[in-house]
């Protein structure tokens, strides 16, 4: 998520949560949080910038960014004037705040600027060494400068080929589906066009062998794994439509004006399974962002992950694996029931904009007591606004995320359910193991 300048000089408050270190949390295990920060981490999700040369953006660190959203209704953690951001300035960059907060601002950017310019390609490397991952698994429309394939894996955006029809009837809903659909048609466009061709194909084998096509293209450039933002457009309750039914609903309004909500549901949801079992075949985790979204008017009831579960109860799909996305936050019972199923992961990214520790942590416990080797890292590091780059988003995720897992870890200890030797053994799993195993890497 990105958000324009709103976080701006005035965010620079210090307290004493912010010099606290895991080892003296009362509420993690001294041996087990040392343990933890040494465990080099592979993080299941997130959104590194890549290296642009002054006056040039980087456009493709989110197929649905936050841009141009009005009111992206942000919970308390990461609001203005968080103590995370300062923390994270001053382990970066040594950034330390004066009382002058706009000085304060240009210091700030001096800082951060010595550091890119020092580092140059190698910047992305040098961050992911600032918080201990050794992988990263970077959703992105495509890789880029200094992201280099032994540290950066790529995850590409599967949503657009969803919607190949007109999208007036979805697009006028409210003024961020307006903005998710335009950009979700350009990113399709693009597509056909690296294909040669002008418009979807008329015949619906041929759009199906056309998704086939790029699907494999992405395997062939690197991805590990799909991502479907799909909670963001629409809910994640996804039907098992006849073949039939779907091809006669694409011949029919591939060429002529717009379907009904409930023929294009049915095409999409057709298109979704289709899209899931290629990726099984070749073998691409699907990510599915699973939680509360961005934006005042994202409908988190259509985000539950029991919606998922006829999808993952599906024996056509069992080849697939599924990856619920930010722990299906805030129903972290019902995503931790889903990890059950013998295809299900979760990772509980995104934790550090939706909550604080204790409360995630509660949450890392129901999973860890559901399937611990389901259980995925994840920090969901982003550019962000003005002052707050991928660079921090990632050293405040991984800082989080570590104390979520010590202070889970620690209670389930206290209360018998494990020892210090297994709770250690389930702290390299989800930092690490697990990925592994997942992936292959
Ligand atoms: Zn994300």
């Amino acid at each position: 998520m990105r958000i324009a300048p709103m976080v701006a000089a005035a965010a620079l408050c210090f307290s004493a949560a912010c010099t606290k270190s895991a080892s003296t949390d009362p509420y993690v295990d001294a041996s087990l949080a040392s343990e933890l920060r040494q465990i080099s981490a592979i993080d299941n999700h997130a959104h590194p910038a890549a290296v642009s040369t002054p006056g040039q953006e980087d456009q493709n660190y989110d197929a649905l960014s936050m841009e141009g959203i009005q009111d992206l209704a942000l919970p308390a953690p990461f609001r203005e004037g968080s103590p995370y951001f300062a923390q994270a300035w001053r382990a970066l960059y040594g950034f330390d705040q004066t009382a002058d907060a706009r000085q304060n601002r240009s210091r700030l950017e001096e800082l951060r600027e010595k550091i890119e310019k020092q580092k140059g390609d190698l910047y992305p490397v040098w961050v992911l060494n600032q918080s201990h991952t050794e992988i990263m698994l970077a959703n992105r429309v495509a890789m880029g400068r200094g992201l280099t394939p032994d540290r950066f894996k790529w995850v590409p955006f599967a949503d657009m080929f969803l919607f190949p029809l007109d999208n007036t009837e979805m697009k006028s809903k409210d003024p961020d589906k307006k903005i998710f659909f335009t950009r979700e048609e350009q990113l399709l466009q693009g597509y056909l066009h690296d294909a040669q061709l002008s418009h979807i194909p008329a015949n619906f084998d041929d759009y199906l062998t056309f998704i086939s096509h790029r699907l494999e293209t992405f395997k062939s450039g690197g991805a590990v794994a799909l991502k479907f933002e799909i909670a963001y457009l629409r809910d994640l309750s996804i039907s098992d439509p006849q073949r039939e039914a779907a091809e006669r609903v694409y011949a029919i309004y591939s060429q002529s004006s717009e379907p009904s909500p409930e023929e294009y549901k049915l095409l999409q949801d057709y298109l979704f399974r289709y899209i899931a079992y290629e990726a099984g075949r070749l073998n691409l985790p699907v990510h599915i962002h699973c939680a509360l979204g961005g934006g005042s008017y994202f409908r988190e009831a259509n985000a539950n992950p029991l919606l998922l579960e006829p999808l993952f109860n599906d024996p056509t799909l069992r080849k697939t694996k599924f990856v619920l996305l930010h722990g299906g936050w805030p129903f972290a019972r019902e995503a931790a029931a889903m990890i059950l199923k013998p295809n299900v992961y979760l990772d509980y990214s995104a934790f550090m904009y939706l909550t604080y520790p204790v409360e995630g942590a509660r949450a890392v416990r129901l999973y860890l007591e559901a399937a611990p080797e389901k259980v995925l890292y994840g920090s969901d590091a982003s550019p962000f606004s003005d002052t707050i780059g991928w660079a921090e988003t990632d050293w405040i995720g991984a800082h989080i995320a570590r104390e979520e897992l010590g202070i889970a870890l620690t209670g389930m200890m206290h209360d018998g359910e494990l020892n210090l030797d297994h709770a250690k053994q389930i702290g390299h799993m989800v930092l690490r193991e697990n990925a592994r195993q997942l992936y292959g890497f």
